[in-house]
């Protein structure tokens, strides 16, 4: 993602990123965004042991007291048992039971997905090849040299020859990096329109050494850079991505009516015993406090998922929300105009695509490129496109095919018009 405003640079000249002769060779990357990939080494004891494990059991229990409380102690025993209401406690479980199920299988599925198809990119070949024991990326290299820096405030603080060599160390790191960068534009798949970093090249990941399709961001819980990127939830022990939030904001939907069908009874039967009984029972009581909470947390946590699906953003690029984007645009099969006098941040091309150029434009600092002018429409590109792609966990969002030749994810009126200034 870009950083703060930059002046225009000069156009990088068209030899250092283009090359004519035959077709690009294979993208040079690693399909390995299965379970035992990250299991190999990229996720951190933290996410795997405390969110994958722990929450899930203790959400798990929650719903199995909830259970026990409505269902035996308010439905059927006083309900049932004590006021001879058999309707009224049938009606209690069948409902609880129903809802249960519901937000049962949105979990299980989003668990499934989470597991199985969290949305990882790709490692580069460089990175995958290297496995677990060449970790050497940037993070690696800081953290070594702050551990010796560190030695040598506490030993040998004027010691100009060991803090060269660190120096040496970290401009080796930033070269090889910048290598393996150019090496990998070779096979780099422009599309017609992408987001760049401010140097105009296409984003790169340091740690997982690959480039960075739009909206991708690289996840520290699991070391691996994630498509649509939106949070890593320890609630369900995984990452919101692109897989995932569908299937994420179905099992909050259905988490929360099950949590304001447990307030609304549990308050109708603590009114009804007070009333009649002037009771007031404990396990009503501590039943009325845990399902406000959980109503209250799911409700704004719902409330949230489905502004931000409106509007088309991630939690991700609504912390970045006001700094400018660089997007690139293809303006070689269309334009005919001088491009020196192209309004334009710069103008380059790309190895992998010869004679082919794209004009970088800087878009508004607070441009929502993906808001595609609808919410309707929004909405639809996540949680798909009928009323049952809406309520039922099965089918994946329409957002996760990546076949479109124009863009990654498709984009809204605001980057249209970031085009619209060439043809103007
Ligand atoms: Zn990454």
């Amino acid at each position: 993602m870009s950083g703060a405003p930059s002046p225009r640079p000069t156009s990088r000249p068209e030899s250092e990123l283009t090359t004519t002769g035959a077709s690009p060779p294979e993208p040079q990357q690693v399909d390995a965004t299965t379970l035992e990939d990250i299991n190999r080494g990229n996720r951190p004891i933290r996410a795997s042991l405390i969110s994958a494990f722990v929450v899930p059991v203790l959400v798990i229990g929650q719903a199995a007291w909830a259970t026990y409380v409505v269902c035996y102690k308010l439905a059927h025993q006083r309900l049932i048992m004590r006021d001879h209401q058999k309707g009224a406690g049938c009606a209690v479980i069948v409902l609880h039971a129903l809802l249960m199920f519901a937000a049962g299988v949105a979990y299980m599925r989003l668990i499934q997905v989470i597991y199985t198809d969290p949305g990882l990119l790709p490692l580069g070949i460089t990175r995958a090849k290297r496995g677990e024991g060449g970790n050497d990326d940037m993070k690696t290299v800081m953290k070594r040299w702050s551990e010796k820096r560190s030695v040598i405030h506490t030993t040998r603080p004027e010691d100009p020859h060991s803090r060269e060599e660190l120096f040496k160390e970290l401009a080796a790191h930033n070269q090889h990096q910048a290598d393996l960068r150019m090496e990998a534009l070779k096979t780099f798949r422009p599309k017609e329109m992408f987001i760049v970093a401010p140097d105009c090249l296409p984003r790169w990941c340091k740690t997982c050494e690959t480039f960075k399709p739009d909206r991708t961001h690289h996840c520290s819980d699991l070391g691996r850079c994630v498509r649509r990127m939106d949070h890593f939830c320890p609630w369900v022990g995984g990452i919101v991505s692109e897989t995932t939030t569908k299937f994420f904001v179905q099992f909050l939907f259905y988490a929360m009516l099950f949590c304001v069908f447990m307030l609304a009874t549990t308050i109708a039967l603590f009114k009804r015993d007070n009333d009649r009984y002037g009771e007031r029972n404990p396990w009503l009581i501590a039943m009325l406090v845990l399902s406000g909470v959980y109503t209250l947390f799911t409700v704004g946590m719902f409330q949230n998922s489905m502004w931000m699906l409106a509007k088309n953003f991630t939690t991700v690029e609504q912390r970045q929300f006001g700094m400018p984007l660089h997007l690139a645009v293809r303006i070689s099969d269309w334009y005919t105009g001088d491009i020196d006098h192209l309004p334009c941040y710069a103008v380059v091309g790309f190895p992998s695509a010869p004679g082919e150029k794209w004009a970088v434009f800087e878009t508004e600092p607070r441009a929502r490129l993906w808001d595609l002018g609808s919410a309707y429409a929004n909405i639809c590109e996540v949680m798909g496109n009928s009323v049952w792609d809406w309520l039922l966990p099965f089918k994946y969002s329409p957002c996760v095919t990546h076949d479109d030749d124009i863009s990654e994810y498709q984009f809204g009126p605001a980057a249209l018009a970031v085009k619209n200034r060439v043809q103007a």
